[in-house]
C-alpha cells in the first residue's frame, strides 16, 4: 500500500495519517516530522531546515527529495509507506516518480483531505501536539479529557512553533500555491482520491478506509 496524503495545513491530515498507519501497519513518513526531529538533535539537516520553516517557507527541494529518497529505501518502506507532507511541490513529485522508479514501485492512490480554505485557520491555531509521543488534538474539535494532558501517554501538549496566526497565514498562502499543481499531476495520472474532510474524524476516516480495503480485498 502505497500512499501520498494530501490537504492543506489544518485539513486533518496528520490526524488521518496516525490512523491509517495504525491500521494498515505501514510506515508515516512526514517530512514535516523528520526536520522537526533533526532540529531537536541539532543535525546539519536541521540547522538548513530551521530558518525556512521558522518563516513557513519550504525547505529546498534538494534537500527535501534527499532525506526522502534516504528514509523510502529503507527495508520497513517495501510493503507500503503513507508519505505525509511530501511532495508540495511538482518538482518534488516528478522526483518521487523516479525515485519510486528505481525502486520498481508505484504510488497507489493519493488521497486529498479537502477542506474549505477559510475555515483552516481557526483549525490552525487550535492545534495542539504531545511532547512526548506527537499525537494531534484540537482544543474544540478534538480536545484531549484533561486539559494539557495527552490521553495515549500523559505527555504535555505544546502549541508548534509555526502554528501562531501570522505564519499560519503565510502557511496557508505557501501551500495553496503549491497544492493546486499537485493536484493537477496527480489527476491527470488517475491517482487521485479526494475526501471531503469536513465531517467527523471518525467519517473522514471511515470514507479513506472504505477506499483501501479495496487495495487488500
Ligand atoms: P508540516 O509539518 O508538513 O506542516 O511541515 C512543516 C514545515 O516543514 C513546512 O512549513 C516546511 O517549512 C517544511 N516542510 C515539510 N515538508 C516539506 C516539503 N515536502 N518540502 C519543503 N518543505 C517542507
Amino acid at each position: 500500500m502505497k500512499l501520498v496524503l494530501m490537504g492543506l495545513p489544518g485539513a486533518g491530515k496528520g490526524t488521518q495519517a496516525e490512523r491509517i498507519v495504525e491500521k494498515y501497519g505501514i510506515p508515516h513518513i512526514s517530512t514535516g516530522d523528520m526536520f522537526r526531529a533533526a532540529i531537536k538533535e541539532g543535525t546539519e539537516l536541521g540547522l538548513k531546515a530551521k530558518s525556512y520553516m521558522d518563516q513557513g517557507a519550504l525547505v529546498p527541494d534538494e534537500v527535501t527529495i534527499g532525506i526522502v529518497r534516504e528514509r523510502l529505501g529503507k527495508d520497513d518502506c517495501s510493503k507500503g509507506f503513507l508519505l505525509d507532507g511530501f511532495p508540495r511541490t511538482v518538482p518534488q513529485a516528478e522526483a518521487l516518480e523516479v525515485l519510486l522508479t528505481d525502486l520498481d514501485r508505484q504510488i497507489d492512490y493519493v488521497i486529498y483531505v479537502e477542506v474549505d480554505q477559510s475555515k483552516l485557520m481557526e483549525r490552525l491555531t487550535g492545534r495542539r501536539i504531545c511532547k512526548d509521543c506527537g499525537a494531534t488534538y484540537h482544543m474544540v474539535f478534538n480536545p484531549p479529557s484533561v486539559e494539557g494532558k495527552c490521553d495515549k501517554c500523559g505527555g504535555e501538549l505544546y502549541q508548534r512553533a509555526d502554528d501562531n496566526a501570522e505564519t499560519v497565514e503565510n502557511r496557508l498562502e505557501v501551500n495553496m500555491k503549491q497544492t493546486q499543481p499537485l493536484l493537477d499531476f496527480y489527476s491527470e495520472k488517475g491517482y487521485l482520491r479526494s475526501i471531503n474532510g469536513d465531517q467527523d474524524i471518525e467519517v473522514v476516516f471511515a470514507e479513506i478506509d472504505k477506499l483501501l480495503g479495496g487495495l487488500i480485498g
